[in-house]
């Protein structure tokens, strides 16, 4: 079984800085691993334990990139994919999508299963899996807690809703978006550290891929962030430690009272 899992590098600090083009500076900038990711990195080293499957890791970013590559391979991964040009910054999730859907075509044609996180904490906007199904016209299963089944050539997985849970099954290959889940993420061993540094990366850009560069980057999309900016913070509250003081209760009736939502 061959798994395409598709890791995204996020800022690490809400100190976030944005470029003239309103696009998310990334180079030089504090990172980790998308949240969500390493929950799909979780779910992929379940399935290469039960069905032997090969794991390779895609991501699209800056050159820094590879070293969260290199620490996803040290905890078990096989292949790391560097999809990293100039011409694709700035890109919205589409342009992302065709991206990394180009780039899992040429590199690893025969997948079985795509899985990515349901959403990156910076763009939040949970279109990037879903355009990647599509343009490799395959099926999709997102919001997916866990994968309970994968045999012959179908996987089951639970999807959590918001008024119910869902079992769904579908015929590989396939997409699959995840959410957190239970288990704990898996700590990196020394042999994997060590294994990591030996691994080649495989860094492709533009051409390798055969894209134009209107099907990428800042030119690849239909559309753009117009502004971005830092909401302000309004602090109207007022703090009061009563603990100290013992008086807590009877500080905050008074100022219900005074505020006119508790009348006597
Ligand atoms: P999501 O779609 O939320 O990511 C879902 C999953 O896709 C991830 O968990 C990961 O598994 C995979 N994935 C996403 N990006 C990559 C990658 N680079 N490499 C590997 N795997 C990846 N673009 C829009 O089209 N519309 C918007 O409204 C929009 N708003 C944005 C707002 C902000 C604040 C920022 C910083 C960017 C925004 N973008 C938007 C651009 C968008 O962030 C990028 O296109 C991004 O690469 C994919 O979108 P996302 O971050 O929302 O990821």
């Amino acid at each position: 079984m061959k798994i395409a899992l598709c890791v995204k590098q996020v800022p690490d600090t809400s100190d976030i800085k944005w470029t003239e083009n309103n696009t998310m500076q990334r180079e030089g900038v504090e990172s980790i691993i998308n949240p969500y990711d390493v929950y799909a990195v979780e779910q992929a080293l379940k399935l290469k334990k039960e069905c032997n499957a090969e794991i390779t890791v895609f991501t699209m970013g800056p050159l820094q990139a590879s070293d969260m590559l290199r620490e996803i391979i040290a905890l078990g991964v096989d292949n790391g994919v560097l999809i990293t040009d100039r011409k694709f910054a700035g890109a919205d999730t589409y342009a992302t999508g065709k991206t990394i859907s180009q780039a899992i075509k040429k590199i690893l044609p025969d997948f079985d299963l795509i899985l990515c996180g349901q959403f990156a904490i910076d763009g939040d906007t949970a279109q990037t899996g879903p355009c990647i199904a599509s343009l490799l016209d395959i099926p999709q299963i997102t919001y997916v807690k866990e994968i309970t089944e994968c045999k012959n050539n179908t996987i089951t997985a639970t999807r959590v809703l918001e008024d119910g849970i869902e079992i769904v099954k579908t015929n590989l290959p396939a997409l699959i978006c995840v959410l957190k889940s239970e288990f704990e993420p898996s700590r990196a061993l020394i042999n994997g550290i060590i294994k990591a540094q030996d691994t080649e990366i495989r860094t492709v850009t533009l051409d390798d891929l055969e894209l134009a560069p209107e099907d990428a980057g800042i030119k690849g999309s239909p559309t753009y962030v117009s502004k971005a900016f830092r909401p302000e913070v309004k602090h109207n509250g007022e703090k009061n430690n009563c603990l100290e003081n013992g008086r807590g209760a009877e500080i905050l009736l008074d100022k219900m009272k005074e505020i006119g939502v508790l009348h006597e």
